[in-house]
């Protein structure tokens, strides 16, 4: 490893979702000259993609200030924009300052991703690609909690192109092409519940795919889901394939007792098996909690177990998950950076 320079920088953000974004338009406006690792595009996604969650979400259609909506990865593009503005500087192998302003011709460059980071000393150290190094006086972890998938081809598949399979029915779940359809939820515990009852006030139906005979969810949650009449949990069943090609038309299901195969027309299919936050890399460094989830010092602030890093968006929060809660989030881990910094004398 070599040290890219001796400059110390005064915050590096890690992540490119909403939360790492908004973390670097308020940074960079408060002359913190952000750094940030957006990370790297994976064939899979279940791993972080640079732009997070949002560039498997087709049309955003919750996120004020877009009457009409706008696609997660036009979103995303757009904050990425509006931080490199205001001077939010970005690792690619292109070096550090890339042309963001034509994202749809696609990027001429790769975004680095953050092997590891030092918290053990001061300046913290932040490995990247290529063998190199950066010292900073703080840090933003803005890397987000992935969605768990079955790992089905035709189901990544059409959740990347919008063919009905997404995994967050809040997110996309009102969308017209949902509307009066039958639908299914995969998942017992409380997400499943909660996405079940959600998608209630739009579809006709609402299958719950559980592959045990009782739900995880929360005894209230439960029975909230069985006294739903449009709600129908189907026991002992997991998912074996997505039919469609363009768009989802039906689900093969496997009975999880007898082996047997049986096929289900659905409009749409929802995953909530649960979700996986971009925490390994922190390990041993940060206190976190028996989930993965990055723990915060005080709830209402943005402090980790470690002074001078701060945690935003999903990486923090296994409840709300939204793209909106998680910018709000990165302005406030901005902010507490900027305001611990002054402290430290560090301007
Ligand atoms: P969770 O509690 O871990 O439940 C995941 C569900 O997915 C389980 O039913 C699990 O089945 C199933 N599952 C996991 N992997 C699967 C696979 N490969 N194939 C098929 N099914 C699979 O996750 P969650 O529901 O997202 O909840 C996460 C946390 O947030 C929980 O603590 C929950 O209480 C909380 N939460 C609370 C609320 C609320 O109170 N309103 C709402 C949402 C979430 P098994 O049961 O067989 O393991």
């Amino acid at each position: 490893m070599s040290v890219e320079s001796n400059q110390v920088e005064k915050v590096i953000i890690i992540g490119s979702g909403p939360a790492g974004w908004t973390a670097a338009i308020y940074a960079a406006r408060a002359n913190l000259d952000p750094l940030v690792f957006a990370g790297r595009p994976k064939s899979v996604p279940t791993t972080i993609l640079p732009g997070g969650q949002l560039m498997m979400t087709t049309e955003v259609e919750n996120y004020p200030g877009f009457p009409e909506g706008v696609t997660g990865p036009k979103m995303m593009s757009y904050f990425e924009q509006q931080a490199v503005r205001f001077g939010t500087r970005i690792v690619t192998d292109k070096g550090l300052n890339p042309d963001v302003s034509d994202p749809d011709d696609g990027h001429s460059y790769s975004y680095h991703d953050c092997k590891s980071v030092d918290l053990s000393k001061r300046p913290f150290v932040v490995a990247g690609e290529d063998d190199k190094e950066y010292l900073t006086h703080s840090l933003i972890i803005a890397t987000g909690a992935t969605a768990n998938w079955l790992g089905l081809e035709n189901e990544q598949r059409l959740a990347r192109t919008g063919g009905g399979v997404s995994a967050c029915a809040v997110c996309d779940g009102a969308l017209p092409v949902f509307r009066d359809q039958e639908l299914a939820v995969v998942g017992g515990g409380d997400s499943a519940v909660e996405e079940a009852t959600y998608l209630t006030k739009f579809a006709s139906k609402v299958y719950m795919i559980h592959r045990r005979d009782e739900l995880r969810a929360s005894k209230i949650m439960a029975q909230r889901a069985l006294d739903n009449p449009k709600i129908d949990i189907q026991w002992n069943k997991k998912v074996a394939d997505v039919l469609g090609d363009e768009k989802i038309f039906a689900i093969e299901l496997e009975d999880t007792q007898s082996g047997e195969r049986s096929t289900l027309d659905v409009g749409g299919l929802f995953m909530a098996i649960g979700h996986t936050p971009a925490t390994e890399f922190l390990e041993g460094q940060l206190d976190l909690d028996d989930k993965g989830y990055l723990k915060l010092a005080d709830s209402y602030r943005t402090a980790t177990s470690v002074e001078g890093v701060f945690g935003a968006g999903d990486v923090v929060d296994s409840v709300y998950r939204q793209a909106i809660t998680a910018a709000g989030m990165g302005c406030k881990a901005a902010i507490d950076a900027e305001r611990w910094l002054g402290d430290q004398g560090i301007e």
